[in-house]
């Protein structure tokens, strides 16, 4: 009996650095194949050049929505499908006219965009003073009287202080989404907020905004981090100078769109769902490249790896790309939606959307046995530098599947230069690099390959 024990926990033992063999060499093929590939930079390229500024609803993103579905059709999935949801229409219009005077004579032009779901200003533009505030309850506590009529200008830089940038993004952004809805309740005729911007440039810098409670409506806008010092001088000054705001954004009819979805078959458990994405929306005033078609990119990438090396998923592999992930998330609710009505049975979902910088770890969303599951795996990414296996948030899209227990992660990269890219005009493909995007990629497919094998029970 001692014999047979020790010959089979022998036998274990063999197959257990079998598989871990098995999987250090699958790691470097996707590493390998990632890296000397230019087949996804070269479809961040075409993505970014023909749909930029593909918003949910707009024809840019209709574009975007076809390019993907013709890309992944010519790609050995076994089926390629559109998956329809119904999404707000806004179009930012004509592009922003901003100025302002401290004489009545000489306007010095400002660069600002209007924010994702403002109102229109009139024809004739708003032409009125301005006051400085640093946060909403800043203004809260100032004397009504001293806001009616004017202009309200939110000027707080995000602090410099973090090493992570999303935490400085996540102190200001509330002033950008609920500053003009706050504001009109004191009379403010609009709202300035200082731009999202890590960096001093001359892009501004848009997002989501919202119209909570007020009946009355008031437009925002957002300036660039170099207008706003500009401003902030004339302002110390001339506290009497005006600004001059004009847009003009419609908000139409809701219309249809869709979520582009590439299944491959799993060849054990068909039923089961393994899900990988990103939102292929973005801002009008954008390509789109870190936010989020890199993401994007990346997560086709992911089939495209195992296609290349051979890897034929037990589980079922979804390739999801989102839409409307920067108004409403229509496209993750509709995804969630269906999985939940149809009673599927996902495993796993992975999301890139925090720009397609160096790859630093992991980001969990689920109970600590997983986490430490996916911590267990860590030999295999470290040799590329994804070290960082923490419990934390995982992406919006796929964070609507949290309802079902579905264990969620995100790609986390590396943050320093992402709010210089974030919701502007200089998120470009340029600003993305090849190997740095590639390391995200050979680092999704591989957790997703490591899923797939050992399952996250
Ligand atoms: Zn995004």
């Amino acid at each position: 009996m001692k014999h047979f024990i020790l010959v089979f926990s022998l036998i274990l033992s063999v197959f257990a650095s079998k598989a871990q063999n098995n999987d250090s060499i699958m790691s470097k093929k996707l590493f390998d194949d990632a890296l000397n590939s230019n087949i996804a930079y070269r479809q961040l390229f075409e993505l970014c050049s023909i749909a930029p500024g593909r918003l949910a609803g707009t024809p840019e993103s209709e574009i975007a929505i076809d390019y993907m579905f013709e890309l992944m059709k010519a790609m050995p999935f076994d089926t390629v499908y559109k998956q329809p949801c119904m999404v707000r229409k806004w179009i930012r219009g004509t592009e922003e006219e901003a100025w302002f005077t401290s004489d009545g004579n000489h306007k010095t032009k400002i660069n600002i965009d209007a924010l994702g779901g403002s109102v229109s200003t009139s024809e004739k533009g708003i032409l009125a003073p301005v006051i400085v505030f640093s946060s909403i309850e800043d203004m809260q506590k100032a004397n009504p009287a001293s806001i009616k009529g004017k202009i309200v200008y939110f000027n707080r830089p995000m602090s410099q202080n973090y090493y992570m940038t999303f935490r400085a993004y996540g102190e200001n952004a509330s002033m950008r989404v609920y500053g003009a809805d706050e504001a009109s309740k004191f009379g403010a005729l609009a709202v300035i907020v200082r731009s999202l911007n890590t960096a001093t440039d001359t892009f501004p810098h848009t997002g989501i905004m919202r119209y909570k409670t007020s009946e009355l409506r008031i437009p925002g806008f957002a300036i660039s981090t170099f207008d706003a010092d500009a401003l902030d001088k004339a302002i110390a000054n001339n506290s009497n100078l005006k600004i001059f705001l004009k847009c003009s954004c419609v908000e139409y009819a809701q219309l249809q769109s869709y979520n582009v979805i590439g299944e491959i078959k799993g060849s054990e458990f068909p039923n089961h769902f393994i899900t990988v994405g990103g939102h292929l929306d973005s801002w009008y005033n954008s390509p789109g490249a870190h936010d989020d078609g890199g993401g994007c990119i990346q997560s086709v990438e992911v089939a495209r790896l195992f296609f290349a090396t051979g890897y034929q998923p037990r589980n079922t592999l979804r390739v999801v790309m989102f839409i409307d992930e920067e108004m409403e998330q229509r496209g993750a609710r509709a995804y969630a939606n269906s999985a939940i009505a149809n009673d599927e049975k996902h495993i796993f979902a992975l999301e890139s959307d925090r720009g397609v910088t160096v790859p630093t770890g992991f980001s969990i969303d689920a109970p600590k046995n997983v986490v430490d599951k996916i911590e267990s795996w860590k030999s295999y990414f470290e040799p590329y530098g994804v070290r960082v296996f923490e419990k934390g948030g995982s992406g919006v899209d796929i964070g609507f599947l949290k309802q079902a227990g579905v264990p969620l992660a995100g790609l986390v990269t590396e943050s320093q230069r992402y709010f210089e890219f974030h919701h502007s005009a200089n998120d470009t493909w340029q600003n993305v690099n090849r190997r740095e995007m590639q390391l995200g990629s050979a680092a999704m497919a591989l957790m997703i390959y490591l899923v797939d094998r050992y399952g996250l029970d």
